[in-house]
């Protein structure tokens, strides 16, 4: 475990809130699935330094645990340059890593390098990633993806057969996945995803039919693992869903979104802290912080803490934030400026040191827990979780903890 860092704001990573939260995950998709189904493989998604959580710790614990539960565990990220500090990592030299974003041709050195599997999107690169691999006589695993109505990136499914056949022969490529991506499984009306599920099915048919095989079929974000009991009939649960599983922002203790119609049972896993660093008392009228948008009320002690919007506590959040000191709510007042903001705590005899929970949990007098959530931000910024945990910067220490 690193020394404590000497600035006050920390970002908490609950690595056993993460192991739970991949049980949990795993075990919604495998009571999904009919009963002599093998469990699913699973390909934790860690893009965006594991959705600002940190990728390297995040990347072992989630592993760890795979091996614990014996379930074949992967990891995927957004970009290839992301898989660099994993590669760099000890302890888990053999790992597998996909990119789940199709690359460029001129990608292929650094795929090879680093061993990534990769998006199977363009024939073009294919034809790079071939030769660029044939020089090191390895074979490059790559995913068939298919853009079944996300429109972002893929093939199209009409175009799979030819597509495959004018591939498969490329020597040193091995397309063992076959893969899509779901535009609307966290929304309440299921249309779009069934009629995504449908066009995957009908294409893996098609493909199989003219003798193409995948040992990984794969589709399944957070929110259709979430879905599946509730929306999808068998055939596509084992076809479609889940012989390997793509789940991030559920990992790390988050729903995608509130429209589902089972959520999971989640715990965050990160929570963030700073601590009070003055404190001064100021009569009614008096003005706060930039813009002076804030009055006291009345007499009151304003303190200051020192975490700004350069942190990710967005400035959006001016009038509408909260923290918890000592298991009880207090309004972040006034605009919140690049380091630093401040709280009106009215007549409490808080001290400078004394813990501020911006994300995270305290305890109320009575004993009841009292919680601020990343979805409490992005309710009031009107965006999603995940926008929130990636927006947690750089500067923030990551404190690893296991409980
Ligand atoms: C980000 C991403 C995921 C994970 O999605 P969540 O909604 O966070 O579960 C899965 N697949 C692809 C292709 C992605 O880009």
């Amino acid at each position: 475990m690193p020394a404590k860092p000497l600035r006050s704001t920390l970002a908490s990573i609950n690595l056993t809130h993460l192991r739970q939260n991949f049980r949990t995950l795993t075990e919604r998709a495998w009571e999904a699935l009919p009963s002599n189904t093998p469990r699913p493989a699973m390909m934790a998604v860690v893009k965006a330094d594991a959705y600002g959580h940190g990728i390297v710790p995040c990347a072992k614990a989630l592993l760890e645990e795979g091996k614990t539960l014996g379930i074949e565990t992967m990891l995927g990220v957004a970009f290839a340059a992301e898989a660099a500090p994993l590669r760099a990592a000890e302890d888990m030299p053999d790992t597998r890593i996909a990119v789940v974003t199709p690359p460029f041709a001129h990608g292929a050195a650094e795929y090879c390098r680093l061993n990534l599997e990769f998006c199977a999107a363009s024939r073009t690169t294919m034809q790079a990633f071939s030769a660029e691999a044939a020089k090191t006589g390895r074979m490059l695993n790559a995913h068939l993806t298919l853009d079944t109505g996300m429109r972002r990136d893929g093939i199209q499914p009409h175009e799979a057969l030819e597509f495959m056949r004018s591939v498969s022969t490329l020597p040193h490529i091995n397309i063992h996945g076959i893969c899509t991506h779901f535009a609307t499984a966290d929304e309440a009306d299921k249309r779009y995803f069934q009629k995504q599920i449908q066009i995957f099915t009908e294409t893996l048919n098609t493909l199989r039919d003219a003798g193409f095989s995948f040992r990984y079929i794969h589709a399944a974000n957070s929110g259709a693992i979430a879905e599946a009991n509730v929306t999808t009939n068998r055939e596509a649960r084992n076809n479609a869903l889940f012989t390997l599983l793509r789940p991030g922002i559920a990992l790390y203790g988050y729903n995608p979104s509130h429209e589902l119609h089972s959520p999971f049972a989640l715990q965050p896993v990160m929570s963030l802290t700073t601590s009070i660093i003055s404190l001064r008392r100021l009569p009614k009228g008096e003005a706060v912080s930039y813009g002076c948008r804030y009055t006291t009320p009345r007499e009151t002690t304003i303190a200051t803490i020192p975490i700004g919007y350069a942190d990710g506590f967005r400035r959006g959040l001016t009038g509408k934030a909260r923290v918890i000191i000592q298991g009880k709510f207090y309004p972040v007042v006034g605009t919140i400026c690049m380091d630093q903001c401040m709280i009106d705590i009215g007549d409490e005899a808080f001290c400078v040191g004394d813990e501020v929970i911006l994300l995270g949990a305290g305890q109320s007098e009575n004993g009841a827990e009292v919680r601020i959530t990343a979805d409490d931000w992005a309710t009031a910024l009107g965006t999603i979780p995940y926008e929130i945990c990636t927006g947690i910067t750089g500067r923030v220490p990551r404190l690893y903890e296991e409980c």
